[in-house]
């Protein structure tokens, strides 16, 4: 048990002004506001302040109510939530749709409303709509009040994955802040859902991540694999449906995975009492062939610096993994040292004078393999787009990378505009959000996105803006001032580089057109494999 009620306000929903649109929730760094939909009769004992209303996606069932209520004890006041609602009240436009008001008064009461919104019981997740904001918020976190800073921008995406995965994934974080809040023992902020599945975790270092997250998708391959023959050895005694389902099952989308857990639970009963001499060696792998999930998760001093080698490694192959990289742009945990992702002009803790270098693309350097599907997101800039790639990193069947941009106490502003900045850094070219999705070149279209519109900000705004760059003009004014022209200039650069790839004609289908290096694709030349036709494991181990 550990509630830290650190919060001095926390906010309170104004369920008549709320149009459902799920952005409060997206936004939480520590998964205290959140949403359920439920049967209105669900709700016939709630406490009398309890607030719900009737949903009002179509999409779900007549007499499906919806309530956005917030855990007490857990907010920690960072009013990011506030600060996301879209819905102002027109008669005084201050308020919004959700605001904040002082915690005391409103403690026990919201305590106890949290505590009856956690008995709802949980709504058929099939009859949501994963693919946009209002529907995939509704869904439970598996990840909630960790001990990260308030107002962090990398707890949400590893919570948006938890919510869209979590019931299957395996997760390798590195060391670094994620590990931190990822595991401040003996308590964890990784939980279970109702039918008691959730994220299995672990930490390694920051120069072997990569590598343990590869271990453990060769590992759950291995053991499928292993399940899978011992299926098919026990064929007759089973049923030959039943075998070759469990075999074959389409696996990619969650309804196939709730599928072959139906067969799993079927095939256990049947080991239960089968005579066959390899029952009892089949049951204990049966789990496994149920896909997993695999994460591999750290910040940007693990992937673009100490752990890059074997982040490469990684990419290099073809197996089935999604790597997030929560770039902060600085050691955040260590205490605000430079890495490879901080940015020119920047200053960080070996870079006083302001880093002389650029930041690494990592995005571009991983897209040139051409089998890798690559994204850059900003949820406070287009949660849209950071919905969309987590599944598409997920659903991809190969090696995924994902490099998030992570607004973190390190830039040195007030947390609360956390989405205002991010929005900033895209808008000013900072930021670019690209993908790079190899299954695009498979059918001769061009597999490079840019996902935001030519910068409408100069840099300098952004710049000036957060005091990681605008505490050098104080300090070394003339190279401030260079390092500002500098950073515009690449980012135009950039912008104008990205662009030049994503208006690159699509192939005429069926030409046989692959990714090659630095984004121009090679004609003739056919992938090694094809993750669309694959299910269930990665590709086979190279020769
Ligand atoms: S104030 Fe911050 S921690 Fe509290 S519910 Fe809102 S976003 Fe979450
Ligand atoms: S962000 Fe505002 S309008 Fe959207 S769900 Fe939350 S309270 Fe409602
Ligand atoms: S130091 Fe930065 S990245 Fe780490 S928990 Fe705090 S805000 Fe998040």
């Amino acid at each position: 048990y550990e509630k830290r009620n650190i919060a001095l306000e926390i906010p309170v929903w104004d369920a008549d002004l709320c149009t459902q649109c799920g952005k409060c929730v997206l936004v939480c760094p520590h998964s205290a506001i959140r949403a359920r939909a439920f049967a209105e009769d669900a709700a016939k004992d709630a406490p009398p302040s309890f607030k719900h209303v009737p949903a009002k996606s179509k999409d779900l069932p007549a007499g499906t109510h919806i309530s956005y209520q917030t855990a007490p004890e857990d907010c920690t006041g960072c009013g990011d939530c506030v600060e996301a609602c879209p819905i102002h009240d027109k008669s005084n436009v201050s308020r919004r749709a959700v605001n904040m008001a002082a915690v005391g008064p409103l403690r026990d009461q919201e305590r106890e409303n949290f505590a009856f919104f956690l008995t709802l019981p949980e709504f058929d997740r099939s009859l949501i709509k994963h693919g946009t904001i209002p529907g995939s918020m509704v869904l439970d976190p598996l990840f909630e009040f960790s001990g990260a800073c308030a107002g962090c921008g990398e707890t949400p995406y590893i919570r948006l994955a938890t919510q869209l995965f979590g019931d299957r994934m395996l997760i390798a974080n590195a060391t670094g802040c994620s590990s931190i809040y990822g595991g401040n023992l003996p308590s964890t902020p990784y939980t279970v859902n109702g039918a008691g599945r959730g994220p299995a975790w672990s930490n390694s270092l920051f120069e072997d991540n990569a590598e343990f997250g590869l271990g453990m998708r060769l590992a759950a391959d291995q053991l499928m694999a292993y399940a899978k023959q011992l299926v098919q050895e026990q064929a007759t005694d089973l049923g030959g449906d039943l075998a070759e389902a469990l075999v074959n099952a389409d696996q990619r989308e969650e309804a196939g995975i709730v599928e072959q857990r139906g067969r799993v639970a079927l095939l256990r009963e049947k080991l239960a009492t089968s005579t066959h001499p390899r029952a009892k060696t089949l049951a204990p792998v049966a789990e496994w062939l149920i896909r997993r999930s695999v994460w591999i998760i750290g910040g940007d001093g693990w992937a673009y610096d100490i752990g890059y080698g074997g982040l490469d490694h990684v990419l290099a192959l073809p197996y089935d993994v999604n790597i997030l990289v929560l770039d902060t742009e600085v050691y955040s945990n260590t205490g605000g040292q430079t890495s490879k992702a901080t940015p020119l002009g920047a200053v960080a803790k070996f870079s006083a004078g302001g880093k002389a270098t650029a930041k690494k693309d990592l995005a571009k350097l991983a897209s040139d393999y051409g089998h890798v599907y690559v994204a850059t997101v900003a949820y406070g800039a287009k949660d849209v787009q950071t919905l969309r790639v987590f599944h598409e990193a997920e659903a991809y069947a190969g090696p995924s990378l994902i490099v998030a941009y992570s607004p973190c106490i390190a830039h040195g502003y007030d947390m609360l505009y956390n989405q205002r900045q991010q929005e900033l850094a895209v808008k000013s070219g900072h930021w670019p959000l690209v993908r790079f999705d190899p299954r695009l070149a498979e059918t001769g279209a061009n597999p490079f996105k840019l996902d935001s519109a030519a910068p409408s900000q100069p840099i300098k705004t952004f710049m000036e803006s957060e005091t990681r760059f605008a505490m050098l003009a104080r300090s070394h004014p003339e190279a401030a001032q260079r390092f500002l022209e500098q950073a515009q200039r690449d980012a135009e650069q950039r912008f104008k580089a990205y662009q030049d790839m994503a208006l690159r004609q699509d192939r005429p289908e069926g030409e046989g057109l692959a990714a090659g290096g630095h984004g121009v694709w090679t004609p003739g030349t056919q992938q090694q494999f094809n993750p669309g036709a694959r299910c269930g494991t990665s590709p086979p181990r190279p020769a």
